[in-house]
């Protein structure tokens, strides 16, 4: 691999945000196994819809605290924990469930207004948060960068995320979309989110 890393140690997370579930299922039918939603109820539809499959649904989206309850019900990874608060709500849920959530937080490397996401010197306390909550697992961090044109600008973000997983001794990054994902794998990503490479454009 170009990147000099191995294939097994990047995951794709096929985003299907407008993508209905019998495209989703053709995806699954040519091997496609982890698939990302922005929207609990969106999520929920098809979720519904594909139960049964051996499918890992990740949530890539924003999440508001009044959806904590139902994400926690159906999300094998929730990428966009943002607060100590939305983490205190999903530890609790996945108690009442008897699971283990498994999350990351989200960290905003940009001074964009428009992203969620809490700064880089914040994730001490959340983590600190967490190693009360025995429900939850913080594996890693997530980024979305500015948009650019040119996904060499978005290196910089990436490389920040990465010295950030290392220094608190994180595991998984996810980061890098379409646009820039192989820049991503190159600065460290182990998870990649796709949706227009794999699906198409979506109607917004
Ligand atoms: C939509 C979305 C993606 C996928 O974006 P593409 O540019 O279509 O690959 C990745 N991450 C998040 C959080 C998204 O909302």
């Amino acid at each position: 691999m170009r990147a000099g890393r191995n294939p097994e140690d990047v995951r794709l997370v096929a985003v299907t945000k407008f993508v209905d579930a019998s495209r989703i299922k053709e995806a699954f039918d040519a091997g496609l196994r982890v698939f990302g939603e922005s929207r609990v109820q969106e999520a929920q539809e098809k979720v519904a819809e594909l139960q049964g499959l051996n499918i890992q649904w990740h949530m890539v989206g924003h999440l508001q605290k009044n959806k904590a309850k139902a994400a926690v019900g159906i999300f094998d990874l929730i990428h966009s924990l943002d607060s100590v608060e939305l983490m205190e709500l999903v530890n609790k849920y996945a108690d009442k469930l008897g699971k283990v959530q498994k999350g990351l937080i989200q960290v905003k490397l940009s001074e964009e207004e428009s992203k969620f996401g809490i700064s880089e010197n914040e994730v001490e306390e959340l983590l600190e948060a967490a190693k009360g909550m025995k429900n939850l697992k913080i594996e890693g961090l997530m980024t979305i960068p500015p948009f650019f044109d040119d996904p060499e600008l978005a290196r910089p973000y990436y490389r920040r995320l990465k010295e950030l997983g290392d220094r608190f001794g994180l595991p998984e990054l996810s980061m890098g979309m379409t646009n820039d994902f192989e820049i991503a794998i190159e600065e460290g990503a182990t998870m990649v989110r796709v949706g227009t490479a794999i699906f198409g454009e979506r109607p917004e």
